[in-house]
């Protein structure tokens, strides 16, 4: 086996606005492994607030060697000597987890949600993110969502109020809310709550900021909405610690590692009786069609990151009738647009 990576900028369609930051590229890694006459794709996505660069992620590859391996089939044993190779570093760990699932998938000539038994048809509806903006972007973001019938709305400033009254301006379409640890009083918290669930909104992601546990808990307890983890959970580890901090967690390939990670997050959380959000980063179709192999085992799915991004060297999943879905092709359905771009 043969592990090829190269670094890439993505570049967004809009200027990104979070509570904590702002930012228009995104620093991803693609990785390709061959094995026979077969090659799996993968992806590393690296926003800032993680911790990892195109440095840190050509670091860590550098000194992944497959050579040891006979067989893309001792995916076990590879990922566990992934995984030790150094703490940390989930992106770059994903990177190599999707591109050995890749390459499975189409030796076995199976999508992996065939694999792994998931009916297709089940995939809920994808949110699409909306930045925080001005007004008049605001409004024109809202357009462009047109195929999508769900909207995420990035809030925690201090005009969450008036983003949402903009947005209930020019549609009636329901909304999610990720907050990005950005509410920083309960009580004030609870309030916004109730009056965005008259405002049709479906969950609240990440609300307060994650060391705040107690907060975190009380706020679970009260809300009317599902409060979901998202910067609070970012491996396996952390799951069975957020059951009655929050009612749900969102899965991220880039957070926990990659797609057997997310896969064991996501029997862990219903063994927990919660709720299973997926999500992505800005991503290309490479990594965002990985993460829609798992979408129809989940509640709420948010895979728009190919969709915030203009030079996606990949065609995979795609958008019907508001669902992102995974399409039939094997491993995880993606293809190179310019054949030569690892050269
Ligand atoms: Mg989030």
């Amino acid at each position: 086996m043969k592990l090829t990576f190269k670094s890439y900028t993505l570049h967004l369609k809009h200027q990104f606005t979070l509570a904590q930051s702002s930012r228009s590229t995104t620093p991803v890694v693609l990785t390709k492994i061959e094995y026979e006459n077969y090659v799996g794709y993968g992806e590393a996505s690296m926003p800032p607030y993680l911790g990892e660069s195109h440095e840190t992620v050509i670091k860590f590859l550098s000194k992944v060697d497959l050579k040891q391996f006979k067989d893309p089939f001792q995916l076990a044993d590879i990922l566990n000597y992934v995984d030790k190779i150094a703490p940390k570093n989930s992106a770059a760990k994903a990177s190599v987890d999707i591109a050995l699932h890749d390459l499975l998938g189409k030796i076995m000539n199976r999508a992996w949600y065939q694999i792994w038994g998931f009916t297709k048809e089940k995939t809920p509806l994808t949110t699409y993110t909306i930045g925080i903006d001005s007004e008049e972007v605001i409004r024109e973001k809202v357009k462009e969502a047109a195929p999508y019938k769900i909207l995420k709305v990035k809030l925690g400033r201090d005009n969450d109020k008036e983003i949402v009254k903009v947005i209930r301006s020019v549609t009636d379409k329901p909304i999610a809310v990720d907050i990005n640890q950005g509410w920083k009083d309960r009580e004030q918290a609870l309030d916004l709550i109730y009056w965005l669930k008259e405002q049709n909104t479906l969950f609240i992601e990440q609300p307060m900021p994650k060391d705040l546990i107690d907060d975190l808990a009380w706020l679970t307890s009260k809300s009317p909405l599902p409060i979901i983890a998202d910067e609070g959970v970012q491996g396996i580890a952390d799951v069975v610690k957020a059951k009655d901090i929050y009612h749900g967690i969102n899965i991220k390939l880039m957070k926990c590692g990659g797609m057997r990670n997310a896969r064991e997050m996501l029997s862990i959380a219903r063994a927990l009786g919660m709720q299973v959000m997926l999500g992505c980063m800005t991503e290309t179709s490479c990594a965002v069609s990985a993460a829609a192999q798992l979408a129809a085992a989940v509640d709420f799915a948010d895979l728009d990151g190919n969709l915030l991004i203009s030079n996606d060297p990949f065609d995979g999943l795609e958008v019907v009738k508001g669902k992102a879905l995974a399409n039939n092709e094997p491993g995880i359905g993606v293809d190179l647009i310019d054949e030569n771009f690892f050269d």
